[in-house]
Protein backbone atom coordinates (compact mmCIF):
# COMPACT_ATOMS: atom_id res chain seq x y z
CA UNK A 1 0.00 0.00 0.00
CA UNK A 2 0.98 3.46 -0.73
CA UNK A 3 0.42 6.60 0.84
CA UNK A 4 -1.80 9.02 -1.61
CA UNK A 5 -3.02 12.74 -0.91
CA UNK A 6 -6.62 13.29 -0.70
CA UNK A 7 -7.11 15.50 -3.88
CA UNK A 8 -5.51 12.98 -6.12
CA UNK A 9 -7.66 10.59 -5.73
CA UNK A 10 -9.39 8.60 -8.02
CA UNK A 11 -12.15 6.28 -6.76
CA UNK A 12 -12.54 4.05 -9.53
CA UNK A 13 -9.33 2.52 -9.21
CA UNK A 14 -10.34 1.07 -6.40
CA UNK A 15 -13.03 -2.08 -5.59
CA UNK A 16 -13.79 -0.79 -2.08
CA UNK A 17 -13.08 2.03 0.11
CA UNK A 18 -12.04 0.96 3.90
CA UNK A 19 -12.71 3.85 6.27
CA UNK A 20 -10.44 3.67 9.12
CA UNK A 21 -7.47 1.51 9.62
CA UNK A 22 -7.45 -0.10 12.46
CA UNK A 23 -6.43 -3.88 12.73
CA UNK A 24 -10.19 -4.41 11.57
CA UNK A 25 -9.91 -2.28 8.64
CA UNK A 26 -6.27 -3.47 7.79
CA UNK A 27 -7.23 -7.24 8.30
CA UNK A 28 -10.04 -6.71 6.38
CA UNK A 29 -7.46 -4.67 3.20
CA UNK A 30 -5.31 -7.77 3.38
CA UNK A 31 -8.40 -10.73 2.50
CA UNK A 32 -9.30 -8.12 -0.04
CA UNK A 33 -6.08 -8.56 -1.33
CA UNK A 34 -5.90 -12.41 -1.42
CA UNK A 35 -9.25 -11.81 -3.57
CA UNK A 36 -7.26 -9.86 -6.01
CA UNK A 37 -8.90 -6.58 -4.71
CA UNK A 38 -7.60 -3.05 -4.30
CA UNK A 39 -8.54 -0.85 -1.98
CA UNK A 40 -8.83 2.55 -0.43
CA UNK A 41 -7.68 3.35 3.08
CA UNK A 42 -8.77 6.73 4.40
CA UNK A 43 -7.45 6.88 8.49
CA UNK A 44 -8.42 10.05 10.39
CA UNK A 45 -5.25 9.72 12.24
CA UNK A 46 -1.60 10.58 11.01
CA UNK A 47 -0.69 7.01 10.90
CA UNK A 48 -2.60 3.72 10.57
CA UNK A 49 -3.41 0.77 12.92
CA UNK A 50 -5.80 2.29 15.21
CA UNK A 51 -4.88 0.82 18.39
CA UNK A 52 -2.59 -1.60 17.36
CA UNK A 53 0.49 -0.18 16.75
CA UNK A 54 4.02 0.79 17.59
CA UNK A 55 6.32 3.87 18.53
CA UNK A 56 9.33 4.52 20.39
CA UNK A 57 9.81 5.98 23.82
CA UNK A 58 13.00 7.26 25.23
CA UNK A 59 14.82 4.00 23.95
CA UNK A 60 11.92 1.37 24.53
CA UNK A 61 9.52 0.34 21.81
CA UNK A 62 6.42 0.15 22.95
CA UNK A 63 3.17 -1.30 21.16
CA UNK A 64 -0.43 0.47 21.94
CA UNK A 65 -3.10 -2.14 22.51
CA UNK A 66 -0.88 -4.85 22.28
CA UNK A 67 0.35 -7.14 25.38
CA UNK A 68 0.16 -10.53 24.02
CA UNK A 69 -1.68 -12.39 21.21
CA UNK A 70 -4.31 -15.16 22.71
CA UNK A 71 -4.89 -18.58 20.99
CA UNK A 72 -1.41 -18.40 18.61
CA UNK A 73 -1.60 -21.69 17.72
CA UNK A 74 -5.45 -22.35 16.40
CA UNK A 75 -6.75 -18.67 17.20
CA UNK A 76 -8.64 -16.75 14.92
CA UNK A 77 -6.04 -14.29 14.19
CA UNK A 78 -3.01 -16.78 13.60
CA UNK A 79 -5.82 -18.76 11.02
CA UNK A 80 -6.17 -15.21 9.11
CA UNK A 81 -2.68 -14.65 9.10
CA UNK A 82 -2.02 -18.37 7.82
CA UNK A 83 -4.78 -17.67 5.16
CA UNK A 84 -3.92 -14.14 3.71
CA UNK A 85 0.00 -13.35 4.48
CA UNK A 86 2.35 -14.92 2.93
CA UNK A 87 4.64 -16.20 4.52
CA UNK A 88 2.31 -15.86 7.74
CA UNK A 89 4.30 -14.85 11.42
CA UNK A 90 5.90 -16.89 13.68
CA UNK A 91 5.16 -16.36 17.04
CA UNK A 92 6.70 -17.01 20.47
CA UNK A 93 4.94 -19.25 22.90
CA UNK A 94 4.59 -17.57 26.70
CA UNK A 95 5.49 -19.58 30.01
CA UNK A 96 2.14 -19.94 31.26
CA UNK A 97 -0.49 -18.14 33.53
CA UNK A 98 0.32 -17.21 37.31
CA UNK A 99 -2.29 -16.23 38.76
CA UNK A 100 -1.63 -14.88 42.66
CA UNK A 101 -3.51 -14.32 45.31
CA UNK A 102 -1.70 -12.56 48.50
CA UNK A 103 1.41 -15.47 49.25
CA UNK A 104 -0.05 -18.33 46.84
CA UNK A 105 0.85 -18.51 42.86
CA UNK A 106 -1.29 -21.36 40.68
CA UNK A 107 -1.73 -21.56 36.94
CA UNK A 108 -5.45 -21.93 35.82
CA UNK A 109 -6.25 -25.80 36.01
CA UNK A 110 -7.17 -27.68 33.17
CA UNK A 111 -7.29 -31.17 34.10
CA UNK A 112 -9.43 -32.68 37.24
CA UNK A 113 -5.94 -33.83 38.37
CA UNK A 114 -4.36 -29.89 38.41
CA UNK A 115 -7.86 -28.52 40.17
CA UNK A 116 -7.61 -30.89 42.63
CA UNK A 117 -4.11 -29.97 43.26
CA UNK A 118 -4.90 -26.44 42.60
CA UNK A 119 -3.08 -24.28 45.73
CA UNK A 120 -5.00 -21.45 45.75
CA UNK A 121 -8.18 -22.45 47.82
CA UNK A 122 -8.69 -25.16 50.18
CA UNK A 123 -10.18 -28.58 49.43
CA UNK A 124 -13.64 -27.75 49.43
CA UNK A 125 -13.15 -24.60 47.05
CA UNK A 126 -11.39 -27.22 44.57
CA UNK A 127 -14.02 -29.32 44.72
CA UNK A 128 -16.30 -26.83 43.85
CA UNK A 129 -13.98 -25.66 41.25
CA UNK A 130 -13.51 -28.87 40.05
CA UNK A 131 -18.36 -29.49 39.29
CA UNK A 132 -18.33 -25.80 37.77
CA UNK A 133 -14.95 -26.66 35.84
CA UNK A 134 -16.21 -29.27 34.46
CA UNK A 135 -19.67 -28.06 33.87
CA UNK A 136 -18.26 -25.27 31.81
CA UNK A 137 -15.32 -27.04 29.39
CA UNK A 138 -18.62 -29.25 28.54
CA UNK A 139 -20.83 -26.97 27.74
CA UNK A 140 -22.08 -26.57 24.50
CA UNK A 141 -22.57 -23.07 22.73
CA UNK A 142 -25.90 -23.21 22.55
CA UNK A 143 -26.58 -23.17 26.03
CA UNK A 144 -24.30 -20.93 26.66
CA UNK A 145 -26.68 -18.35 24.38
CA UNK A 146 -29.52 -19.07 26.85
CA UNK A 147 -26.96 -16.85 29.37
CA UNK A 148 -26.73 -13.99 27.80
CA UNK A 149 -28.82 -11.69 29.27
CA UNK A 150 -27.75 -12.79 32.81
CA UNK A 151 -24.27 -11.97 34.59
CA UNK A 152 -21.71 -14.21 35.14
CA UNK A 153 -22.05 -13.95 38.74
CA UNK A 154 -25.94 -14.88 38.85
CA UNK A 155 -24.67 -18.15 36.66
CA UNK A 156 -22.58 -18.63 39.18
CA UNK A 157 -24.64 -18.24 42.23
CA UNK A 158 -27.35 -20.37 40.49
CA UNK A 159 -24.89 -23.23 40.04
CA UNK A 160 -23.92 -22.93 43.52
CA UNK A 161 -20.51 -22.10 42.78
CA UNK A 162 -19.83 -19.10 45.37
CA UNK A 163 -15.77 -20.05 46.52
CA UNK A 164 -14.64 -16.89 46.54
CA UNK A 165 -11.23 -17.10 45.57
CA UNK A 166 -12.31 -19.06 43.00
CA UNK A 167 -14.54 -16.43 42.22
CA UNK A 168 -11.78 -13.81 42.38
CA UNK A 169 -9.64 -15.86 39.78
CA UNK A 170 -12.11 -16.14 37.77
CA UNK A 171 -12.47 -12.31 38.20
CA UNK A 172 -9.82 -11.21 36.90
CA UNK A 173 -9.53 -13.27 33.95
CA UNK A 174 -13.07 -11.81 32.28
CA UNK A 175 -12.39 -8.13 33.73
CA UNK A 176 -9.49 -8.31 31.44
CA UNK A 177 -11.29 -9.67 28.67
CA UNK A 178 -14.84 -8.16 28.99
CA UNK A 179 -13.49 -4.85 30.84
CA UNK A 180 -16.33 -5.47 33.41
CA UNK A 181 -16.07 -7.11 36.67
CA UNK A 182 -17.93 -10.70 36.73
CA UNK A 183 -21.30 -8.74 38.36
CA UNK A 184 -21.64 -7.15 34.91
CA UNK A 185 -19.99 -9.26 32.91
CA UNK A 186 -22.74 -11.53 30.68
CA UNK A 187 -22.89 -15.11 31.44
CA UNK A 188 -22.30 -16.14 27.64
CA UNK A 189 -19.25 -14.01 26.96
CA UNK A 190 -17.89 -14.99 30.49
CA UNK A 191 -18.21 -18.81 29.75
CA UNK A 192 -17.41 -18.01 25.88
CA UNK A 193 -14.07 -16.80 27.38
CA UNK A 194 -13.25 -19.68 30.12
CA UNK A 195 -13.87 -22.07 27.59
CA UNK A 196 -12.30 -20.57 24.96
CA UNK A 197 -14.98 -21.50 21.99
CA UNK A 198 -12.60 -20.41 19.35
CA UNK A 199 -11.70 -24.16 19.62
CA UNK A 200 -15.40 -25.37 20.84
CA UNK A 201 -15.31 -28.97 20.69
CA UNK A 202 -17.44 -32.04 21.03
CA UNK A 203 -18.77 -33.05 24.84
CA UNK A 204 -16.58 -36.28 25.10
CA UNK A 205 -13.73 -34.13 23.22
CA UNK A 206 -14.09 -32.02 26.23
CA UNK A 207 -14.56 -34.67 29.10
CA UNK A 208 -11.73 -36.43 27.91
CA UNK A 209 -9.53 -32.92 27.65
CA UNK A 210 -11.19 -32.40 31.06
CA UNK A 211 -9.35 -35.68 32.16
CA UNK A 212 -6.29 -35.64 30.09
CA UNK A 213 -5.23 -31.94 29.64
CA UNK A 214 -4.69 -31.03 26.09
CA UNK A 215 -0.88 -29.42 24.96
CA UNK A 216 -0.74 -26.04 24.01
CA UNK A 217 -4.45 -25.46 26.12
CA UNK A 218 -3.52 -21.62 26.85
CA UNK A 219 -1.12 -21.00 23.98
CA UNK A 220 -0.47 -16.96 24.34
CA UNK A 221 2.17 -15.71 22.57
CA UNK A 222 3.97 -12.67 20.88
CA UNK A 223 4.71 -12.61 17.10
CA UNK A 224 8.58 -12.86 16.34
CA UNK A 225 10.11 -9.66 14.78
CA UNK A 226 7.43 -7.87 17.63
CA UNK A 227 4.36 -6.21 16.03
CA UNK A 228 5.87 -3.28 14.59
CA UNK A 229 7.20 -5.78 12.12
CA UNK A 230 3.82 -7.44 11.63
CA UNK A 231 2.12 -4.24 10.94
CA UNK A 232 4.46 -2.88 8.29
CA UNK A 233 4.27 -6.49 6.60
CA UNK A 234 0.35 -6.07 6.53
CA UNK A 235 0.27 -2.61 5.92
CA UNK A 236 2.87 -3.07 2.82
CA UNK A 237 1.06 -6.44 1.65
CA UNK A 238 -2.28 -4.66 0.87
CA UNK A 239 -2.87 -3.49 -2.82
CA UNK A 240 -4.06 -0.31 -2.52
CA UNK A 241 -3.39 3.53 -1.14
CA UNK A 242 -3.67 5.05 1.81
CA UNK A 243 -5.04 8.58 2.39
CA UNK A 244 -3.75 9.90 6.52
CA UNK A 245 -5.32 12.88 8.42
CA UNK A 246 -8.35 12.48 6.65
CA UNK A 247 -11.71 12.24 9.31
CA UNK A 248 -14.43 10.68 7.09
CA UNK A 249 -17.18 13.02 8.27
CA UNK A 250 -20.28 11.62 6.44
CA UNK A 251 -21.22 8.46 4.50
CA UNK A 252 -23.66 9.66 1.76
CA UNK A 253 -26.40 6.89 0.67
CA UNK A 254 -29.51 7.42 -2.25
CA UNK A 255 -32.74 5.43 -1.78
CA UNK A 256 -30.73 2.68 0.55
CA UNK A 257 -27.54 2.10 -1.44
CA UNK A 258 -24.45 3.65 -0.01
CA UNK A 259 -22.58 6.17 -2.77
CA UNK A 260 -19.65 7.62 -0.82
CA UNK A 261 -17.99 9.35 1.98
CA UNK A 262 -17.16 12.89 2.72
CA UNK A 263 -13.60 12.73 4.00
CA UNK A 264 -11.91 16.26 5.47
CA UNK A 265 -13.99 18.34 3.28
CA UNK A 266 -13.48 16.27 0.25
CA UNK A 267 -16.29 14.13 -1.86
CA UNK A 268 -15.68 10.72 -3.19
CA UNK A 269 -18.07 8.35 -4.68
CA UNK A 270 -18.21 4.68 -4.35
CA UNK A 271 -20.48 2.21 -3.99
CA UNK A 272 -18.79 -0.36 -1.49
CA UNK A 273 -17.96 1.64 1.86
CA UNK A 274 -16.09 -0.87 4.82
CA UNK A 275 -16.43 0.97 7.62
CA UNK A 276 -14.34 0.85 10.54
CA UNK A 277 -15.31 3.37 12.85
CA UNK A 278 -16.74 2.81 16.12
CA UNK A 279 -20.09 1.73 16.15
CA UNK A 280 -20.78 4.81 18.51
CA UNK A 281 -20.19 7.44 16.61
CA UNK A 282 -21.75 5.75 13.28
CA UNK A 283 -25.05 7.27 14.00
CA UNK A 284 -23.56 10.90 13.42
CA UNK A 285 -21.98 10.20 9.99
CA UNK A 286 -23.90 8.10 7.98
CA UNK A 287 -26.60 10.12 6.14
CA UNK A 288 -29.75 8.29 5.29
CA UNK A 289 -33.67 9.57 5.09
CA UNK A 290 -34.46 5.63 6.24
CA UNK A 291 -36.15 4.92 9.13
CA UNK A 292 -34.44 2.11 9.51
CA UNK A 293 -31.00 2.64 9.28
CA UNK A 294 -31.23 5.69 11.36
CA UNK A 295 -32.65 3.74 14.24
CA UNK A 296 -30.02 0.90 13.38
CA UNK A 297 -27.01 3.01 13.75
CA UNK A 298 -28.64 4.95 17.06
CA UNK A 299 -29.23 1.75 18.40
CA UNK A 300 -25.88 0.79 17.62
CA UNK A 301 -24.33 4.18 18.87
CA UNK A 302 -25.53 2.48 22.26
CA UNK A 303 -22.30 0.57 22.48
CA UNK A 304 -20.06 1.09 25.38
CA UNK A 305 -16.34 0.55 25.43
CA UNK A 306 -13.86 -0.39 28.26
CA UNK A 307 -10.97 1.31 29.32
CA UNK A 308 -7.69 0.27 29.61
CA UNK A 309 -4.56 1.98 31.29
CA UNK A 310 -0.87 0.87 30.68
CA UNK A 311 2.24 1.38 32.38
CA UNK A 312 5.37 0.49 30.77
CA UNK A 313 8.30 0.49 32.19
CA UNK A 314 12.06 0.46 30.72
CA UNK A 315 14.25 -1.32 33.44
CA UNK A 316 17.93 -0.89 33.45
CA UNK A 317 18.62 -4.60 34.01
CA UNK A 318 16.76 -7.54 34.00
CA UNK A 319 14.56 -7.82 36.34
CA UNK A 320 11.26 -10.65 35.53
CA UNK A 321 13.21 -11.98 32.45
CA UNK A 322 10.80 -14.37 31.60
CA UNK A 323 7.70 -14.89 29.38
CA UNK A 324 4.86 -15.67 32.28
CA UNK A 325 1.87 -13.74 32.20
CA UNK A 326 1.15 -12.26 35.61
CA UNK A 327 -2.20 -11.61 37.09
CA UNK A 328 -1.90 -9.84 40.29
CA UNK A 329 -6.10 -11.30 41.59
CA UNK A 330 -4.96 -10.22 45.44
CA UNK A 331 -4.04 -7.27 46.48
CA UNK A 332 -6.86 -5.59 44.21
CA UNK A 333 -7.14 -4.23 41.55
CA UNK A 334 -6.49 -6.97 39.56
CA UNK A 335 -3.38 -6.04 37.04
CA UNK A 336 -1.66 -7.89 34.32
CA UNK A 337 2.33 -8.23 34.37
CA UNK A 338 4.19 -9.15 31.34
CA UNK A 339 8.20 -8.63 30.38
CA UNK A 340 7.19 -7.86 26.73
CA UNK A 341 10.81 -7.67 26.75
CA UNK A 342 11.75 -11.35 27.06
CA UNK A 343 8.95 -12.10 24.41
CA UNK A 344 10.41 -9.17 21.89
CA UNK A 345 14.05 -8.27 22.54
CA UNK A 346 14.05 -5.61 20.12
CA UNK A 347 12.09 -3.79 22.14
CA UNK A 348 14.91 -2.97 24.91
CA UNK A 349 18.14 -2.47 24.60
CA UNK A 350 20.25 -5.13 25.26
CA UNK A 351 20.80 -5.80 28.82
CA UNK A 352 17.21 -4.11 29.72
CA UNK A 353 13.93 -5.20 30.21
CA UNK A 354 10.33 -3.55 29.01
CA UNK A 355 7.79 -4.70 31.69
CA UNK A 356 3.94 -3.81 30.88
CA UNK A 357 1.42 -3.69 33.49
CA UNK A 358 -1.76 -2.88 32.52
CA UNK A 359 -5.46 -2.81 34.59
CA UNK A 360 -9.11 -1.24 33.41
CA UNK A 361 -9.51 1.87 34.71
CA UNK A 362 -11.20 2.59 37.63
CA UNK A 363 -13.62 5.20 37.56
CA UNK A 364 -13.54 8.76 39.31
CA UNK A 365 -9.61 8.25 39.56
CA UNK A 366 -6.91 10.42 37.41
CA UNK A 367 -4.60 8.99 35.55
CA UNK A 368 -1.70 9.76 38.26
CA UNK A 369 -3.78 8.52 40.98
CA UNK A 370 -4.54 5.30 39.56
CA UNK A 371 -0.66 4.69 38.47
CA UNK A 372 0.17 5.10 41.80
CA UNK A 373 -2.47 2.37 42.85
CA UNK A 374 -1.11 0.30 40.13
CA UNK A 375 2.68 0.35 41.30
CA UNK A 376 1.55 0.11 44.88
CA UNK A 377 -1.05 -2.83 46.56
CA UNK A 378 1.58 -5.46 46.39
CA UNK A 379 3.35 -4.52 43.52
CA UNK A 380 6.98 -3.69 45.07
CA UNK A 381 6.22 -7.14 47.53
CA UNK A 382 5.98 -9.76 44.94
CA UNK A 383 8.17 -8.23 42.09
CA UNK A 384 11.14 -7.05 44.46
CA UNK A 385 13.45 -4.56 42.04
CA UNK A 386 10.85 -4.07 39.66
CA UNK A 387 10.11 0.17 40.41
CA UNK A 388 13.63 0.46 41.50
CA UNK A 389 15.44 -0.12 38.11
CA UNK A 390 13.04 2.21 36.37
CA UNK A 391 14.65 4.44 33.87
CA UNK A 392 11.65 5.02 31.22
CA UNK A 393 8.27 5.10 32.78
CA UNK A 394 5.53 5.93 29.54
CA UNK A 395 1.68 6.21 30.31
CA UNK A 396 -0.92 5.12 27.92
CA UNK A 397 -5.10 5.21 28.41
CA UNK A 398 -7.03 4.22 25.41
CA UNK A 399 -10.05 2.26 24.92
CA UNK A 400 -9.49 -1.74 25.56
CA UNK A 401 -12.09 -2.89 23.95
CA UNK A 402 -14.63 -1.42 21.49
CA UNK A 403 -17.72 -3.46 23.20
CA UNK A 404 -18.19 -3.80 26.94
CA UNK A 405 -18.98 -8.03 26.90
CA UNK A 406 -22.19 -6.91 29.20
CA UNK A 407 -26.09 -7.94 28.84
CA UNK A 408 -27.65 -5.76 25.40
CA UNK A 409 -23.69 -5.85 24.19
CA UNK A 410 -22.72 -9.45 23.33
CA UNK A 411 -21.96 -10.84 19.86
CA UNK A 412 -25.18 -12.09 19.59
CA UNK A 413 -26.27 -8.49 20.17
CA UNK A 414 -24.31 -6.40 17.45
CA UNK A 415 -25.20 -5.98 14.27
CA UNK A 416 -22.54 -8.04 12.38
CA UNK A 417 -20.59 -6.95 8.80
CA UNK A 418 -24.29 -5.93 7.27
CA UNK A 419 -26.08 -2.99 7.75
CA UNK A 420 -29.45 -1.81 6.13
CA UNK A 421 -27.99 0.16 3.31
CA UNK A 422 -26.28 -1.92 0.38
CA UNK A 423 -23.05 -1.44 -0.20
CA UNK A 424 -22.40 -0.60 3.24
CA UNK A 425 -20.34 -3.00 5.80
CA UNK A 426 -18.90 -3.14 8.84
CA UNK A 427 -15.68 -4.27 10.41
CA UNK A 428 -14.01 -3.94 13.67
CA UNK A 429 -14.11 -5.18 17.23
CA UNK A 430 -17.82 -4.08 18.65
CA UNK A 431 -19.61 -5.30 15.15
CA UNK A 432 -19.32 -8.86 16.37
CA UNK A 433 -17.23 -12.33 16.43
CA UNK A 434 -15.80 -14.40 19.42
CA UNK A 435 -12.59 -13.88 20.99
CA UNK A 436 -10.80 -10.58 22.36
CA UNK A 437 -8.70 -8.15 20.59
CA UNK A 438 -6.74 -8.82 17.50
CA UNK A 439 -8.69 -12.52 17.20
CA UNK A 440 -11.99 -10.84 17.20
CA UNK A 441 -10.79 -8.43 14.33
CA UNK A 442 -9.48 -11.52 12.75
CA UNK A 443 -12.78 -12.50 13.25
CA UNK A 444 -15.08 -9.50 12.36
CA UNK A 445 -12.56 -9.29 9.21
CA UNK A 446 -13.66 -12.80 8.14
CA UNK A 447 -17.23 -11.90 8.76
CA UNK A 448 -16.97 -9.26 6.14
CA UNK A 449 -15.14 -11.26 3.37
CA UNK A 450 -17.94 -14.06 3.49
CA UNK A 451 -20.75 -11.26 3.63
CA UNK A 452 -18.77 -9.83 0.72
CA UNK A 453 -19.14 -13.02 -1.53
CA UNK A 454 -22.14 -13.61 -0.19
CA UNK A 455 -24.02 -10.39 -1.34
CA UNK A 456 -21.90 -10.51 -4.65
CA UNK A 457 -20.42 -7.27 -3.62
CA UNK A 458 -16.72 -8.40 -4.65
C1 LIG B 1 -4.00 -1.08 26.01
C2 LIG B 1 -4.56 -2.18 25.16
C3 LIG B 1 -4.10 -3.48 25.33
C4 LIG B 1 -4.57 -4.50 24.50
N1 LIG B 1 -4.03 -5.75 24.63
C5 LIG B 1 -4.35 -6.70 23.74
C6 LIG B 1 -3.72 -7.96 23.76
O1 LIG B 1 -2.87 -8.20 24.60
N2 LIG B 1 -4.08 -8.89 22.83
C7 LIG B 1 -5.01 -8.63 21.87
O2 LIG B 1 -5.27 -9.47 21.02
N3 LIG B 1 -5.65 -7.42 21.85
C8 LIG B 1 -5.33 -6.47 22.74
N4 LIG B 1 -5.96 -5.25 22.70
C9 LIG B 1 -7.09 -5.05 21.79
C10 LIG B 1 -6.76 -4.82 20.33
O3 LIG B 1 -5.57 -4.11 20.15
C11 LIG B 1 -7.92 -4.03 19.74
O4 LIG B 1 -9.13 -4.62 20.11
C12 LIG B 1 -7.91 -3.97 18.22
O5 LIG B 1 -6.65 -3.57 17.75
C13 LIG B 1 -9.00 -3.01 17.78
O6 LIG B 1 -9.17 -3.04 16.39
P1 LIG B 1 -10.44 -2.38 15.69
O7 LIG B 1 -10.33 -2.63 14.24
O8 LIG B 1 -11.69 -2.81 16.32
O9 LIG B 1 -10.39 -0.85 15.97
P2 LIG B 1 -9.55 0.46 16.18
O10 LIG B 1 -8.15 0.20 16.53
O11 LIG B 1 -10.38 1.26 17.10
O12 LIG B 1 -9.56 1.16 14.74
C14 LIG B 1 -10.47 2.11 14.29
C15 LIG B 1 -9.78 2.99 13.28
O13 LIG B 1 -10.73 3.85 12.68
C16 LIG B 1 -10.19 5.16 12.65
N5 LIG B 1 -11.32 6.09 12.62
C17 LIG B 1 -12.26 6.29 13.57
N6 LIG B 1 -13.15 7.21 13.16
C18 LIG B 1 -12.77 7.58 11.91
C19 LIG B 1 -13.29 8.50 10.96
N7 LIG B 1 -14.39 9.21 11.21
N8 LIG B 1 -12.66 8.64 9.78
C20 LIG B 1 -11.54 7.91 9.48
N9 LIG B 1 -11.02 7.01 10.37
C21 LIG B 1 -11.61 6.88 11.55
C22 LIG B 1 -9.38 5.24 13.93
O14 LIG B 1 -8.46 6.31 13.90
C23 LIG B 1 -8.71 3.87 13.90
O15 LIG B 1 -7.55 3.86 13.11
C24 LIG B 1 -5.53 -4.22 23.53
C25 LIG B 1 -6.02 -2.91 23.39
C26 LIG B 1 -5.51 -1.89 24.17
C27 LIG B 1 -5.96 -0.49 23.93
Amino acid sequence: MKPIQLDSIDTANYDAIIVGSGAGGLLTGLALTAEGKRVLIVEKEDRLGGVWHSYWADGYRVDNGLHVITRVKNGAFARFMRNHLSPPPEFVLHDGWEFRVHDKTGTIPSTIGETLRWPLTNFRGRLGLMKIGAKIKTMKLEEMETYKDISFLEFMQSRGATNQVMLDVMQSAIFMAAGVGIEKASAYESLRTLKDTDKESGKLKSAVKLIMGSDGEYDEGYVIGGMEGLISRVIEAINGDYVLNAPVEYIHSASGVVTGITAAGTKLGHSLIISNIPLWSMNKIVRSDSAETQDFFEQNSKIIPTHGLTVWLGLDKIVIGDRKNRVLVHPNPNRWIVSISSFDPSCAPEGKELVAIAMMTIPGKSTEEQVQIMKGHGLEKYHPGLLEHVEMEHIQTSYATRAQLIPGQTDLDRPGPRTPLKGLYLVGTDTAGSGVGLQQAANSAECVLHALKEDGAI
